[in-house]
């Protein structure tokens, strides 16, 4: 059989007309690269599929370098699926903070609390686990158990689609189905792990995005998007929608040693992660402005007299997959009462909990999500990105 990569874009299924015994030759070059220029990498050591689940779902939308570290951390915390399903929400929330996309922290936890004796062991009861799609289940199952189950990840896609000169975009069910065939088509039967493996770093590596090494290409002879010089047309993808701006102003009340945070709930971003209260508005406002709204006064109630107000952080722009945020930060500083002066009471209102100042609007408007809490403990709560950026401002500037 030879193979032509500009037979294969015109009729992609006779990419599978071959006899089963025969391998073809992206396999065969793959491997041979995967054995020179594999990455050494802790959970390539392991056929635990607990360890390969936890630096899997780590390493979606995270680079390697800055998943290391969470990996270690995560793995030395809860080294097993039965020490991740025993811990609080907010110990899991705490672990994962700073590395984004906070549903898959959730999605590992509630998988964790549903398995039963033993780790599942087939891609259909992988599968099941809450959060674990079908690469991460081909994964688990082609890592820890040598199970043929083609990986696709974006690196995937740019390599077939290349090589291949898949027309299909990559979102579309047609497009995910011809990509699936065609992997697991070319996935080596004798080494389904070392495959996968392989595939991804040369994705990685060798064929990236912005600078595919094609001079130095074992896939060169047969690699479709380069015979037509069309490199950045593959994968093909459909066209990105435009941004949203979102102008979030975070006020951060504090009175007395007190301020007040709230868990975020329901759908969005960053659910079950503490932020202080918040106002969204749909364009840019002055901090003037802002002090001039009502919704904003009515956060610290009328009862309540401002003494001093501090920018923290303004116009902050966080890119977020199809959110562009710009964020601003306010700490106002309420009076103390005269009569919450004496000694025993300064006494009380730093070390005990039950004296935490309440606010009741903010109680009206957060519920049981809001917490009253001392100033320097804000960052022992789970937070998200934005919220680690003000308490590092608020620490700079108290130095
Ligand atoms: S020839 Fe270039 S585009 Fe084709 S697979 Fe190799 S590196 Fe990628």
């Amino acid at each position: 059989m030879k193979y032509n990569a500009r037979d294969i874009k015109r009729t992609t299924p006779s990419l599978f007309d071959v006899e089963n015994d025969q391998t073809h030759p992206l396999t065969t070059h793959l491997l041979e690269w995967y054995d020179e220029h594999k990455r050494d990498l802790p959970w390539r050591h392991t056929d635990d599929p607990y360890a390969i689940w936890i630096s899997e779902t780590i390493l979606q939308q995270t680079r390697i370098e800055q998943g290391l570290d969470y990996y270690y951390r995560f793995m030395s915390t809860f080294p097993t699926y039965q020490d991740l399903a025993m811990a609080t929400e907010d110990e899991v929330m705490k672990l994962w903070q700073g590395l984004g996309y906070y549903s898959r922290a959730r999605n590992l936890h509630a998988a964790a609390k549903s398995i039963g004796d033993s780790f599942p062991t087939t891609y259909d009861e992988v599968i099941k686990l809450k959060g674990v799609g079908p690469y991460t289940a081909a994964a688990i199952c082609s890592f820890a158990y040598g199970l043929p189950h083609a990986v696709l990840d974006g690196n995937v896609y740019r390599v077939l689609g290349r090589y291949l000169g898949i027309p299909e975009e990559i979102e579309t069910s047609k497009g995910k189905k011809i990509y699936s065939q065609a992997a697991n088509y070319l996935l080596s039967k004798s080494r389904p792990a070392d495959f996968n493996q392989a595939i991804m770093d040369f994705g990685a590596i060798h064929c990236s995005q912005h600078s595919p090494k094609c001079d130095s290409c074992p896939l060169i002879d047969g690699c479709y998007a380069h015979s037509v010089g069309q490199i950045a047309d593959f994968p093909v993808k459909k066209k990105k929608l435009a941004l949203k701006h979102r102008y979030l102003y975070y006020i951060a009340i504090e009175k007395q040693h007190y301020t007040y945070i709230y868990k975020r709930t329901g759908k969005g971003i960053w659910r079950n992660l503490y932020e202080y209260p918040l106002i969204e508005l749909e364009e840019a406002i002055t901090v003037n402005q802002l002090l001039l709204r009502d919704d904003v006064k009515a956060l610290w109630g009328k009862q309540n007299e401002v003494d001093s107000i501090a920018v923290i952080c303004e116009d902050k722009k966080h890119l977020l997959s199809h959110q562009y945020l710009h964020a601003n930060c306010l700490v106002v500083k309420l009076k103390t009462k005269e009569t919450h002066t004496s000694a025993e009471e300064e006494f009380n209102e730093t070390t005990s909990p039950l004296l935490a100042p309440e606010i009741p609007e903010l109680k009206s408007l957060y519920g049981e999500n809001l917490r009253c809490v001392p100033i320097d403990s804000v960052s022992d709560f789970p937070l998200h990105k934005l919220m680690t950026i003000f308490q590092e401002q608020q620490k700079s500037l108290k130095r």
